[in-house]
C-alpha cells in the first residue's frame, strides 16, 4: 500500500513547527474520529493515517528519521534497518485520548462534540447485567437430567426506595459542583475541555438523602434460591440460559439473564466421549481365552455381555443405546466396554504347576499366532552373533 506523505496527511509544510503539527492533528482527528463518522470506513482509514502521521511528526527522533528515510523507516516488513520494531504505531484511539487528556478519552470526546447533550439523565432506565453461575453436577445428572436448587447472590431492586436511591420522603437536588450541567471545565494547555462532573457522574443531580438500605444505589445484594432444570445430555461446557434471573434493572430497566455453566464431575468407572459412555474393564486371562458371559456396569444398571473366545487386550465391545441421550434430539449414545486382560499374579504352587503344564501343551503356531509371526519377522535380529 502506497503511503501518503505524512506532512501532506496533516496538511502542514515540511518545516512546520511542533505547535503547527499539534494544531493540524487536533483539527483533523476531531473531524475524522470514528464516533463522529459511524460506519464510515474511509473516515476510519483517514483517522488511522492522521494518527500515524502525528505519531511520527510529533516525535523529534522519528521525524528526523522520516525526513531522511521516508516511510521505509517505519515499515513493519522487518527489512528496514531504521525501523522501530514491529509496526511501531499505537492504537489511533490511544493517541487520540492521550492528546486530549489521558484516560477517559471517550467522555472527553463526548464533551468535545456533544455540546450540552452529553448530560446523562438521572431518570433513564438501565438494564440489569447478565450473571454467570458455575454449577457442578454428578455424571448421572448429566446423563438423566435433574432439577437443582441453587442460591444465587445478586443485585435486586431496593424495595425501601423503589430503586430510586432516595430515602423515602426525600428527592434529588441540583448538583452544586457543576450547577446541574453534568460537566465541569478543565484547562488543558491552550484548550479548555469540558469533562463529566465527578460529583454527579454527569447526571446533574445528586441525591438529597441516600436511601439507608441501598446507600443510594437503588439496588441491594440479595440471595435468591432458584430451581434449575438440567435437561438430559448436558456436558461440561453446556450453558443454560435462565431468562430475567440476572441483576435487576434500574428505573424500569430490563433485568439481565442468568447463564448457568455446567461442570460435570468425573465418575469412578465411566467417562464420556460425546454421547458414548466408556468403561475400561479388566477381565481374567481364562475368560479372555475361553470366552464367557460377564456382568458389566452401565449407567442404567448392570448388563450381561458376551466375551468372545480369544478376546485380546484393548478390545472394545459395544452395548447399543446405553450411552447418553442426545441433548437436542437424535439417537442415544452407546456404551463402550474396553476390556483389558489381567495377567494373574501371586500364583500358588499348584496354580504355577498347572500353568507350566498348560504352557508346555501350547501349540505355538496355532495358539499364539501373533507371537509366532513376530518371532519370524524378528528372526534376523534374534540370532547369536
Ligand atoms: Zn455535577
Ligand atoms: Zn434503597
Amino acid at each position: 500500500m502506497a503511503h501518503e506523505d505524512y506532512y501532506k496527511v496533516l496538511g502542514v509544510s515540511r518545516n512546520a513547527t511542533e505547535a503547527e503539527i499539534k494544531k493540524a492533528y487536533r483539527k483533523l482527528a476531531i473531524q475524522y474520529h470514528p464516533d463522529k463518522n459511524p460506519g464510515n470506513k474511509e473516515a476510519e482509514e483517514k483517522f488511522k493515517e492522521i494518527s500515524q502521521a502525528y505519531e511520527v511528526l510529533s516525535d523529534k527522533n522519528k521525524r528526523a528519521q522520516y525526513d531522511q528515510f521516508g516511510h521505509a523507516a517505519f515499515t513493519s516488513s522487518g527489512r528496514s534497518t531504521h525501523g522501530f520494531g514491529g509496526s511501531g504505531f499505537h492504537d489511533p484511539m490511544d493517541v487520540f485520548s492521550q492528546f486530549f487528556g489521558g484516560a477517559g478519552g471517550g467522555s472527553i470526546f463526548e464533551d468535545l462534540f456533544g455540546g450540552g447533550s452529553s448530560r446523562r439523565s438521572a431518570s433513564a432506565a438501565m438494564d440489569g447485567a447478565d450473571l454467570r453461575y458455575d454449577l457442578e453436577i454428578d455424571f448421572e445428572d448429566a446423563v438423566y437430567g435433574a432439577d437443582k436448587k441453587i442460591i444465587l447472590p445478586r443485585l435486586t431492586a431496593c424495595d425501601k426506595c423503589s430503586s430510586t436511591g432516595c430515602e423515602p420522603g426525600s428527592g434529588r437536588k441540583t448538583c452544586s459542583h457543576c450547577g446541574g450541567s453534568g460537566q465541569v471545565a478543565l484547562s488543558q494547555g491552550i484548550f479548555s475541555i469540558r469533562q463529566t462532573c465527578p460529583a454527579c457522574q454527569g447526571t446533574g443531580e445528586i441525591i438529597e438523602k441516600p436511601c439507608r438500605q441501598c446507600r443510594g444505589s437503588g439496588r441491594i445484594h440479595t440471595e435468591k434460591t432458584l430451581q434449575i432444570h438440567i435437561p438430559p445430555g448436558v456436558d461440561t461446557g453446556s450453558r443454560l440460559r435462565v431468562s430475567r434471573e440476572g441483576e435487576s434493572g434500574l428505573r424500569g430497566g430490563r433485568p439481565g439473564d442468568l447463564y448457568v455453566f455446567i461442570h460435570v464431575r468425573n465418575h469412578v468407572v465411566f467417562h464420556r466421549e460425546g454421547n458414548d459412555i466408556i468403561c475400561e474393564m479388566p477381565i481374567s486371562y481364562a475368560v479372555a481365552a475361553l470366552g464367557g458371559i460377564v456382568e458389566v456396569p452401565t449407567i442404567s444398571g448392570k448388563a450381561k455381555m458376551r466375551i468372545p473366545p480369544g478376546t485380546q487386550n484393548s478390545t472394545i465391545l459395544r452395548i447399543k443405546g446405553k450411552g447418553v441421550p442426545a441433548l437436542r434430539g437424535g439417537a442415544r449414545g452407546d456404551m463402550h466396554v474396553k476390556v483389558f486382560v489381567e495377567v494373574p499374579t501371586h500364583l500358588a504352587k499348584e496354580q504355577r504347576e498347572l500353568l507350566e503344564k498348560f504352557d508346555a501343551a501350547l501349540d505355538n503356531y496355532k495358539n499364539n499366532p501373533l507371537k509366532t509371526e513376530f518371532e519370524r519377522k524378528a528372526k534376523p535380529f534374534l540370532g547369536d552373533n
